[in-house]
């Protein structure tokens, strides 16, 4: 990518990273007396800083090279690392869409960054022509877009997506964390055609695993340079890595629990449409429904009083309601709620 270094931070861009005594050496068998390691015990020895034997096999069942492929801890951690890599504190800007992940506000912040947040359309799509006036500004250095978005479930128009990669000269992230409920084609099936482009997913959300903390991102090799450089050496652990590993190894129960979720989303769509105080369900590719309603505040606190927790998304979109898909007898105890509420005229 010829305008790189116009792009991450000039300290960034000399910064020498930190050599590792597994960076240094290797190899695997032998006598390991380099990084003042334990001898005893099982998890003794520092982890794969690369982890390579995860992207190989991640790399296989994405269909994409192992050197395009970084692992963070937690998609979350890729997200911090953008900032950090590109934006220059007090200086530099970022752009995310409204409403989306509240995770780019606190990022953003943590890292002294303006994130100036423009609004999606009535149809929660992005409203290229107010996007297109900050391509033309030379501190926007990075582009959030959340696809499947979260809160509102939908996926963005792949034609606005690709206007954006081809017309804006920064970093675009496509944050992919619900990619595996939706029909929909990954972006990292497109890293190689825009080099300004990185596409991250996670293990937290379709592969169960929100506990181990195991993000991944997609990006060339040029641009994946500096996530190595400035990550923490050892940001994902063995535990991690191997949990990981795991779940790769085990497809059938990956299906089986995606096909379990997706058949009570359909089911659960279904029962609350019947409710005669929800205005309208919004159409999702991910886990979770953005539901409008009569009174959310209402809703949301009875349904607290009943041990059922929902995310209350109301000042973000007025009088909407998300609700992840969870287990049938959990699906079936919310519905049976909302009938309750609603025979009551609670709500
Ligand atoms: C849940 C979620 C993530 C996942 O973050 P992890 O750190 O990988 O657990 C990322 N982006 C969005 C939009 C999410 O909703």
């Amino acid at each position: 990518m010829n305008n790189l270094q116009a792009l991450v931070r000039p300290n960034i861009f000399r910064l020498k990273p930190y050599s590792s005594a597994r960076d240094e050496f290797t190899g695997k068998a032998g006598i390991f007396l380099d990084a003042n390691e334990n001898p005893y015990g099982s998890l003794n020895r520092y982890p794969d800083p690369y982890q390579r034997e995860l992207k190989a096999k991640l790399a296989a069942y994405k269909g994409v090279n192992p050197a395009n492929i970084f692992i963070g801890n937690g998609s979350d951690e890729v997200i911090d690392l953008a900032f950090r890599i590109f934006c220059r504190p007090g200086q530099d800007k970022a752009l995310s869409f409204s409403p989306s992940y509240g995770m780019y506000d606190v990022a953003a912040d943590i890292n002294d960054t303006e994130l100036i947040k423009l609004p999606l359309r009535d149809d929660f799509q992005i409203d290229t022509a107010a996007l297109s006036p900050y391509f033309n500004d030379e501190c926007l250095k990075l582009i959030f877009i959340c696809s499947p978005n979260n809160p509102t479930g939908n996926c963005m128009n792949a034609a606005d997506i690709d206007y954006i990669l081809q017309n804006f000269k920064g970093i675009v992230l496509i944050d992919e964390a619900y990619i595996d409920f939706s029909e929909e084609i990954s972006w990292n099936q497109r890293i190689l055609d825009y080099p300004n482009l990185i596409v991250s997913q996670t293990f937290s959300k379709a592969w169960g695993l929100a506990a181990a903390r195991v993000g991944t991102a997609y990006m060339n090799a040029d641009l994946l340079h500096f996530f190595n450089k400035v990550k923490a050496p050892y940001n994902v652990s063995q535990v991690n890595q191997e949990v990981a590993m795991d779940a790769l190894d085990d497809l059938a129960t990956y299906e089986q629990n995606r096909t379990a979720i997706l058949q009570e989303k359909k089911r659960l769509k279904a029962a609350l449409k019947a409710l005669n105080f929800v205005r309208q369900i919004y159409p999702s590719d991910a886990n979770f429904f953005l539901v409008e309603v009569n009174n959310a505040n209402e809703i949301y606190q009875q349904l607290i009083e009943r041990k059922i927790i929902i995310r209350n998304r109301h000042k973000l979109v007025n009088n909407c309601i998300r609700i992840t898909i969870g287990k049938p007898e959990e699906n079936q105890a919310l519905i049976k709620a909302l009938q309750g509420l609603q025979a009551e005229m609670m709500v």
